[in-house]
């Protein structure tokens, strides 16, 4: 218990400190490490001990755990820096400030051309949503903006509805759902969740594959499901995760999202200020919340079918169950056919590989219960879809979530060749 307060005291502090100045949070102390030594658990723990509060796990898997700590710990044993200066990684991240001044009044370009200038940079949330609302103007006939909800900022959770909205040729509605930007530092999750959007509209009446997409699938597409928490990391912390609602401890806000689906939910131990925080019930997040809201009272408009969620970092393609390897999904054999279609797909458009892996894996949820509960993913795959996937995006590791804007392509073309088989395979007349 006493460690626990120590803990949020610390968070507490550091929290405050550069937000007080509106200030872009900086990180000039810190470093990110690889450690794949045998027993991981050991890391956390040490640095739970010596450094609480102020470290941070960016990825972990069956070989290495990634983790943001202090440089005031000199030379770690078994630490691999993979970053030692993370505010240039952050800088190299960020746009041109006159850049970012004139994409808004450019963006209108981008929605008749094939893009070029939009996907040049990251944008922030205000450039993305006013490029929806170009996109609406530019295919009237194919694309709405819909409100999901509104987040506890008071911003509009939109989703881009998709559709060629003919019966005659698309009388089941089969609809495909994609989410990206539930992490709010996952930027390039954003990026080509925005890709996948541009593609399937530009090409419409222009190739045979995505009119035929088109034709006979509808999409739901939300390339910022967290927008609060995105806003955060243009404006104030480029590392933030969460949502940025309200929890019982003062300055320590936000919700993991991707924590607080109602199935298999359970109260994560941890304290309101670390990155994983659970809520203390399930669809606390209000976007989570607002999310099954509007599949309720829109279920007759779409049958969901296929649900691809993208984050990022370490290209993998991730399957059912996320909370427990005890857990078999229903139709195994198919899903891990349909994962290694995915990934060879990636690998056929740009040499990447993607391993493929279930959730409960990559989450540790063998090694910790709870790290996997109330997923996206799982509620998705039990609830709502019929075919569910998290994919993971680059990198492995050199830049993490720090990807330069030149990934934004590249990134954007692999996923989209994997959504153009998930496709594929939905409408295969076979299964
Ligand atoms: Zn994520």
């Amino acid at each position: 218990m006493v460690a626990k307060l120590l803990w949020m005291v610390c968070w507490t502090i550091l929290m405050i400190l550069p937000h007080a100045a509106g200030l872009q949070r900086g990180y000039r102390d810190y470093r990110v490490c690889r450690f794949t030594t045998q027993n991981r658990t050991e890391v956390i723990d040490y640095l739970a001990k010596q450094v609480p509060g102020n470290y941070d796990v960016w990825a972990r898997s069956s070989e290495f755990i990634d983790v943001r700590l202090p440089k005031s710990l000199g030379a770690l044993e078994g630490c691999q820096v993979i970053i030692e200066d993370i505010d240039a990684a952050i800088e190299a991240t960020m746009p041109q400030s006159s850049v970012a001044q004139e994409a808004r009044d450019q963006v209108a370009f981008t929605s008749k051309n094939n893009g070029d200038f939009f996907f040049q940079e990251f944008r922030d949330l205000e450039t993305i949503y006013t490029w929806y609302e170009l996109l609406e103007r530019t295919f009237p006939q194919l694309v709405k903006v819909e409100t999901v909800g509104e987040t506890w900022e008071g911003r509009p959770l939109h989703a881009l509805h998709i559709s060629t909205n003919n019966p005659d040729t698309n009388p089941e509605k089969k609809t495909i759902v994609i989410t990206g930007g539930v992490h709010a530092r996952e930027w390039i999750s954003v990026t080509s969740a925005c890709w996948t959007v541009h593609r399937l509209l530009t090409s419409y009446g222009k190739h045979n594959r995505e009119t035929k997409y088109l034709d006979s699938l509808d999409f739901l597409i939300i390339p910022v499901f967290n927008p609060d928490g995105y806003a955060y990391t243009w404006q104030h912390d480029r590392l933030w995760r969460k949502n940025r609602q309200e929890t019982y401890w003062p300055n320590c806000p936000g919700i993991d999202i991707d924590h607080s689906f109602d199935f298999q939910w359970k109260r994560s131990d941890e304290v309101p200020c670390t990155e994983d925080y659970s809520g203390e019930e399930a669809f606390e997040a209000i976007e989570a919340h607002s999310w099954n809201h509007f599949l309720n009272t829109t279920k007759l408009q779409y049958k969901i079918h296929g649900y691809l969620d993208f984050h990022s970092y370490s290209q993998e393609v991730l399957y059912p169950y996320a909370y427990s390897c005890d857990a078999l999904p229903r139709d195994l054999e198919n899903l891990l056919e349909l994962s290694y279609g995915l990934a060879k797909a990636i690998r056929n458009k740009s040499g990447k590989h993607y391993k493929v892996l279930s959730a409960c894996e990559d989450r540790g949820s063998d090694l910790a219960p709870g790290l996997g509960s109330g997923s996206s993913l799982d509620f998705m795959y039990h609830m709502r879809a019929h075919w569910a996937f998290q994919l993971k995006l680059r990198d492995t590791g050199n830049m993490g979530f720090l990807l330069p804007p030149r990934y934004i392509e590249p990134v954007g073309k692999e996923i989209y060749a994997a959504v153009s088989y998930f496709c594929s395979f939905i409408l295969n007349p076979e299964l």
